[in-house]
């Protein structure tokens, strides 16, 4: 599934594709619904619209026009890619034709991604509500050890609770617990100002680097989502039970917590 800095070179790579501000001229739709309907009406307000920009909110992204956006989630296999007259692929649901001969094609074999039309982010369902995001001034030690006053929960599950911070996915959360130094079971409350001032370094760190590397490996953006291999070989903690730590040597230990697989050091996360 992507995550967050999968969607983020995702939309890097769109912006560039859109810098020159084509005019999306008809939206074709080679079926009705994904897993939900896709509101073809309420987006066909945007044809005949100069795209704009293209922003990311968690993990979704906005294709604006100044009449609305295109809100796009790309579920567990959605991608986007140029595909020039002759380059239709099984599973292509969405044709988005703009000025310039220039059309992207989302293609999504699960089925599990999203659209919608918005004109105000706050107030949209999936949107509102949303912690801040992770690279951005509003999130910091401070917001973060905030959010936590009052929560028992396990820390790590606290920093994948989109409320909290969006966009810190289970391998994220694992990945920069062990960097700060932070044991995944601790109640969040009991994380200091000090300590919480860390993670939120770390978090930001891990995210930008996962960015980088997908930014720098992946040469056709549309491969960008569905697969998060190339973060693969850089866990230091992430998949490694029994093997040794990479900082002490001694075994790396996991369990289910939360409902998702977890991966710690003892003698370096307290
Ligand atoms: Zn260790």
């Amino acid at each position: 599934m992507p995550e967050l800095p999968e969607v983020e070179v995702v939309r890097r790579g769109l912006e560039k594709i859109l810098k020159d501000e084509p005019i999306l001229e008809k939206i074709e739709l080679k079926r009705p619904d994904l897993r939900e309907p896709i509101p073809a009406k309420k987006l066909s307000t945007l044809v005949g619209e100069k795209l704009l920009s293209v922003e990311r909110r968690a993990k979704y992204l906005l294709l604006w026009t100044k009449k609305g956006a295109m809100l796009s989630h790309l579920g567990m296999t959605g991608t986007w890619r140029v595909a020039p007259p002759g380059d239709e692929r099984l599973h292509d649901h969405i044709y988005l034709h703009f000025s310039g001969n220039l059309r992207l094609a989302y293609r999504d074999p699960r089925r599990f991604g999203y659209f919608d039309f918005v004109q105000n982010p706050l107030e949209h369902p999936k949107l509102k509500g949303l912690g801040p995001e992770p690279l951005t001034k509003n999130f910091s030690g401070k917001e973060l050890w905030e959010s936590l006053r009052g929560k028992d929960v396990a820390i790590k599950v606290a920093i994948m609770d989109q409320k909290i911070v969006v966009g810190v996915g289970n391998i994220y959360a694992s990945e920069a617990l062990f960097a700060a130094g932070i044991k995944p079971a601790l109640p969040a409350q009991k994380l200091s100002r000090e300590r919480a001032d860390v993670l939120a370094k770390e978090i930001k760190k891990i995210l930008s680097r996962s960015i980088e590397l997908g930014g720098s490996s992946i040469s056709d953006f549309a491969q960008a989502s569905g697969e998060s291999g190339y973060f693969q070989s850089t866990f230091r903690v992430y998949d490694r039970a029994k093997q040794p730590c990479v900082t002490c040597g001694q075994q790396v230990k996991s369990k289910v917590l939360g409902g998702r697989n977890t991966f710690w050091c003892s003698t370096c996360q307290k």
